[in-house]
């Protein structure tokens, strides 16, 4: 006999419904997985990746045991370890000596604990994630818009809009799920347009009408430009714009000012007159528009103000809050959102609330009932990891990702964890080019076996279910963190029966004292039983009392989340990125993904038929640059910067013009070595959101 257990995919931020269909003897080997077709993200759909999760289960690389020194010892040893540690540095040297930085892998639950621990009772922020580097960019702008970390659109409005304009996304790879729906909407409704923002040409160009291959970084350019051309053209909605919104003349003065006419926009977007003109056409004649934007916009030193610069556009035509239309940022990773939900990040207090929130850091301290609140922001990764190396953050708790070989110039990670007085890692692999690094090391459970919840790109929270056993001696990352909470003290608390009993609590915090003040409510789950929350079915939030069906669309009544309740307009002025090729370094260096790996391949790289598509790093560059530095397919070729270097094999492509070469981020020391290509990146961030400018940098490249 069998069973069928609904789950989450754990990879993109999709956030796909799978089905898995356990044996009955709990020892079977693999369960067949496949897609959930009652899950609204999917239907039934998997790409590869998802398909392939089945491979990725049995790793005969598991942490098994918690190490410390390098010693496997029992779980109450490394419980005492870290929590004395932690006692410790936070007695001699303030709360701000301890860290988390946490990971959009691990589930709402998990982060919920953490940033209770951290902000209400050890008392600091330094709570940030590896969502850092996708989506904060995306998180601020949206605030300074809407006053709220609001996401307005559905994946429904993908497939509804007759114009989907799509900025810095390689979907078809990065996303595929979502980019068949599109596909088959554009097959069903071929008049619906897609233009590709992009300075590389990718799949997803493969169903673009119009690709805009602009200059890298150019993009707030563009939507400036469209701006403008709204308003000369009559297309800004004058009635919505008085209701609704603040400082539009003052953000179109400064469109008018930064991009005054046609060709000079085309000229600093490296683009053609007529191109920029169609885009303009298409904008000016289809009012069910989307635009769609993911880490090519985010992960830039303006990708705040590039994402303004989109949702400027989408106020000053009231092109949100209906069917088929919104700006529409998409998540990295599953539970990029999750993360968000309970103030997991070290700008963030909780519950969507920020420090700066009136009244918010009483609340918070009330609900909690917490002795010790953090008061003030604490460090955005890339500070977080500087302040290490300096000696002022001297425990670092790391959960469930790999800063080795994501973060930005990983030799200055290693310096600075190298230099921490405990690394403490959670992890399910032994083996990572982090764990290596690790003081204390705990076995984590893994997806299969962990139970939670995640928040997928449109707002819609889902189960993820353990199916399996965990293995040897791994334990959820949420038990292991309240297990350090009661060691310091809290047991009250920390004292929770069941992961079900935290997400309540998460709940019951989004609707304390709301009334509708707060976008993010979900109160309707804030006596959820267990079993309910065994049953929990996909909805998107918010889901307040009396209204557990959940919201489609956020933004229908025009009310937004500001203290007047008028969305803001914000004056952009175009940048490009901040280091600009030279005779020294003269090729722009793009990073991204291959469509079979996720990540730094540490489930991924299990999987044998993933590594048939991509199965090794490279750089892939234009034959004409190729030709001139006597490269040709396969040539093994340094790319250095001023921050390291890397050797990975060439191949040659005209996906990017001349001067600009691309290498995926996948592969780390443990697959390939000297392939880590963030060696390459600086540590330039947004000085808003802190996320750091991973997608450009310079390089030089020759021959080996
Ligand atoms: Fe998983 Fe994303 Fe693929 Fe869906 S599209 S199956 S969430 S990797």
């Amino acid at each position: 006999m069998t069973t069928t257990v609904s789950t989450t995919c754990p990879y993109c931020g999709v956030g796909c419904g799978v089905n898995v269909t356990l044996p009955a003897q709990p020892n079977g080997v693999v369960p067949p997985v496949s897609g959930d077709s009652a899950h609204p993200a999917n239907f039934g759909r998997l790409c590869v990746k998802g398909s392939s999760l089945a491979q990725t289960l049995n790793s005969d690389d598991r942490l098994l045991v918690p190490h410390v020194a390098g010693h496997a010892t029992t779980w109450d040893n490394a419980i005492d370890t870290v929590a004395n540690k932690i006692s410790q540095v936070v007695k001699e040297h303030g709360a701000d000596a301890f860290a988390f930085y946490l990971s959009g892998q691990i589930l709402t639950e998990d982060y919920y604990v953490a940033n209770k621990l951290a902000k209400g009772f050890i008392g600091t922020a330094n709570v940030d994630t590896n969502s850092r580097l996708c989506m904060a960019s995306a998180v601020v702008g949206y605030k300074r818009a809407f006053g709220s970390d609001t996401v307005p659109c559905n994946y429904n409005d993908l497939e509804q809009c007759d114009l989907l304009i799509m900025v810095g996304s390689n979907a078809a790879w990065t996303h595929p799920i979502l980019f068949q729906r599109i596909v088959a909407a554009k097959k069903q409704r071929p008049e619906m347009k897609v233009v590709v923002i992009d300075p590389r040409a990718t799949a997803t160009c493969d169903i673009a009408d119009l690709h805009l291959a602009i200059r890298p970084g150019s993009d707030a350019a563009i939507f400036s430009f469209l701006l403008q051309e709204s308003a000369r053209l009559g297309l800004v909605d004058r009635d919505f714009i008085a209701q609704h919104t603040s400082h539009f003349q003052a953000t179109l003065q400064q469109a008018i000012e930064s991009t005054p006419d046609l060709s000079t926009t085309a000229e600093f977007c490296g683009l053609e007159e007529a191109q920029l003109a169609t885009l303009c056409e298409w904008w000016a004649s289809q009012d069910k528009t989307v635009t769609f934007y993911s880490q090519g916009v985010n992960q830039s030193s303006s990708g705040v103000d590039k994402c303004n610069a989109i949702i400027n556009c989408h106020l000053a035509t009231a092109r949100l809050g209906k069917e088929g239309a919104g700006p529409f940022s998409i998540t990295g990773q599953p539970n990029a959102m999750g993360g968000r939900e309970v103030g997991g990040l070290a700008n963030q207090l909780a519950a969507h609330m920020d420090f700066a929130t009136p009244g918010a850091l009483d609340l918070v301290q009330r609900f909690w009932q917490a002795p010790n609140m953090a008061t003030q922001n604490g460090l955005k990764a890339v500070d977080l990891f500087q302040a290490v190396e300096e000696g002022k953050v001297k425990v670092l708790w790391i959960m469930s990702t790999n800063p080795m070989v994501s973060l930005p110039d990983t030799a200055q990670v290693k310096r600075a964890l190298e230099k921490c007085e405990l690394v403490i890692v959670s992890d399910c692999k032994a083996h990572t080019d982090t764990t290596v690094m690790a003081d204390v090391l705990l076995p984590a459970t893994g997806w299969s076996e962990k139970n939670g919840t995640v928040t997928n790109s449109e707002r819609r929270i889902s189960r993820q279910r353990g199916l399996l056993p965990p293995p040897g001696e791994a334990k959820h990352d949420w038990w292991a963190i309240c297990e350090v909470a009661k060691a310091l003290g809290f047991e009250a608390a920390f004292d929770y029966q069941g992961v079900h009993e935290i997400f309540a609590e998460h709940a019951a915090l989004s609707a304390f004292e709301n009334e509708g003040k707060r976008d993010f409510d979900i109160g309707h789950y804030r006596h959820i039983s267990q079993r309910e929350y065994d049953a929990f079915t996909p909805t998107q939030w918010p889901v307040p009392e009396g209204r557990p069906e959940g919201t489609e669309r956020m933004f229908s009544d025009g009310h937004f989340f500001t203290g007047d309740g008028r969305a803001q307009f914000i004056p952009i002025k175009p940048s490009l990125p901040v280091q600009q090729t030279t005779e020294k370094w003269p090729f722009v260096l793009n990073t991204g993904r291959v469509r079979d790996q996720w990540h730094t391949m540490t489930r991924t790289g299990d999987a044998a038929s993933l590594a048939k598509h991509t199965g090794q790093p490279y750089v892939a560059l234009h034959p004409t640059d190729a030709q001139r530095l006597g490269i040709n397919e396969g040539t093994l070729t340094r790319i250095s910067s001023a921050y390291g270097e890397v050797r990975v094999k060439a191949t040659l492509s005209n996906a990017s013009p001349p001067g600009q070469v691309f290498v995926p981020i996948h592969w780390t020391q443990q697959f390939a070595n000297a392939a880590v290509v963030s060696n390459l990146i600086p540590q330039t961030v947004d000085h808003l959101s802190g996320q750091p400018e991973s997608k450009h940098a310079v390089v030089q490249l020759e021959a080996i």
